[in-house]
């Protein structure tokens, strides 16, 4: 008879088969944590057809376009979601004088809800027509309105301004595209009557007070020479990762113009890409920002 091959016991049992955590790259924890916001701005383009009396980025008809391409935004925004970032947004300038912007907006959110700063008041047939192609995309179109009065709203802004912006967002909405409406008030400029009168006509339009910002006029770029707005230090500006052909700012109003001029003072980096560098420095700046500094101006 032969002994039977007894298997020889292992000292230890053998490990368990967990696989390991993975590490969250810092930007994405403190998005996750609410240290940072999740979203990303882009400034697509500076020129305008309006010359708004309180623009911070000087912009008008007859500035640079300073445009940005379609992929110098899609391509950092790909990054910017596989670092943790949840949300996008594109500002200018007007940025539906761009040819490509509805293409890139419907690229844009799929990667995450997508908000575009408008003044409403380019919107002929054919641009209307290849707006509502944004229904049934996550994108929201957050259009400009000061007052539910005509003169009001035109003084600081252009004539037939209010009157082509409430034409336009009821047509959009009914086509079932997302619209928000944006309010920039100076100091004392919007009494409480005045503001009531503003929610009641969005609210006519089916369009909610969340989806209704209000926010300061900023003294920066032509409202700081026209000696209007509120001043604000960096910390108190939302930590939203901006940018612009001119690389990344802390804030959607960091890039602004004045006399001519970016502003530098809150911009972080001179490129653009990876976008890792200015997430990164961008954090650094928030970790050193005093407890609550940053204020709510309804950018959201
Ligand atoms: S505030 Fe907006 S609409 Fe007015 S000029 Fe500036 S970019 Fe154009």
């Amino acid at each position: 008879m032969t002994a039977t091959a007894v298997a020889p016991v292992p000292d230890t049992a053998p490990a368990p088969d967990i696989a390991p955590t993975p590490t969250l790259h810092p930007v994405a924890e403190a998005i996750a944590s609410g240290t940072i916001p999740g979203r990303v701005w882009f400034y697509s383009n500076y020129h305008c057809n309006l010359a708004c009396t309180y623009c911070f980025t000087e912009s008008s008809p007859t500035v640079a376009k300073r445009a940005m391409d379609p992929e110098q935004i899609l391509r950092p925004a790909a990054e910017a979601s596989e670092l943790g970032y949840t949300d996008f947004g594109i500002t200018g300038g007007e940025p539906f004088l761009l040819p490509y912007m509805v293409d890139l907006l419907k690229d844009l959110s799929a990667l995450g809800p997508t908000i575009v700063i408008s003044n409403g008041t380019v919107f002929g047939p054919r641009r209307f027509t290849r707006a509502t192609e944004l229904a049934g995309h996550d994108v929201a179109i957050q259009i400009s309105l000061d007052a539910a009065e005509p003169d009001l709203n035109d003084e600081m802004r252009r004539e037939e301004n209010f009157n082509k912006v409430v034409d336009l967002v009821p047509r959009l909405v009914d086509a079932g595209v997302k619209v928000r409406i944006a309010t920039t008030v100076e100091d004392g400029r919007l009494n409480a009557d005045q503001h009531n009168e503003l929610c009641a006509l969005h609210r006519s339009w089916g369009i909610t007070d969340d989806d209704h910002i209000v926010h300061p006029v900023i003294h920066r770029g032509r409202a700081a020479e026209e000696d209007m707005g509120t001043h604000l230090a960096f910390h108190e500006f939302p930590a939203e990762l901006t940018f612009s052909v001119d690389g990344a700012c802390w804030g959607p109003f960091g890039p602004s113009f004045t006399d001519g001029k970016l502003d530098t003072d809150l911009l972080i980096t001179r490129t653009l890409e990876p976008v890792s560098t200015a997430a990164s420095a961008l954090l650094r700046l928030a970790d050193g920002r005093p407890q609550g500094a940053d204020t709510q101006l309804g950018i959201r």
